[in-house]
């Protein structure tokens, strides 16, 4: 019974401390609030972070790091970093 009850919270504290970049995709955060494109295996949209008067497509989004950056304003981060920085808010 020990046994089982340690395996469990072991498994739990594993659980929780799991890196938020592997629960949430940076392609669907990003995708669900701005358009994307697709640029090879890579994607790219307009970034929401500095004023873009000619809608240039400045923000690189990269599945494979789970990452974000901006070519001109130089936004950047992974998912928790965008959800916090577009919606002005933490996640829970
Ligand atoms: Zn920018």
């Amino acid at each position: 019974m020990i046994v089982i009850l340690i395996v469990i919270k072991i498994y739990i504290k594993r659980d929780q401390s799991k890196p938020l970049k592997k629960i949430m995709d940076i392609v669907k955060l990003i995708g669900d609030r701005l358009a994307l494109e697709e640029n090879g295996n890579k994607f790219k949209s307009i970034c929401p972070f500095h004023i873009n008067s000619e809608d240039f497509y400045t923000l690189l989004i990269d599945p494979d790091k789970q990452t974000y950056t901006c070519l001109k304003c130089g936004a950047h981060g992974g998912p928790e970093e965008f959800y916090k920085k577009y919606e002005g808010k933490k996640l829970i």
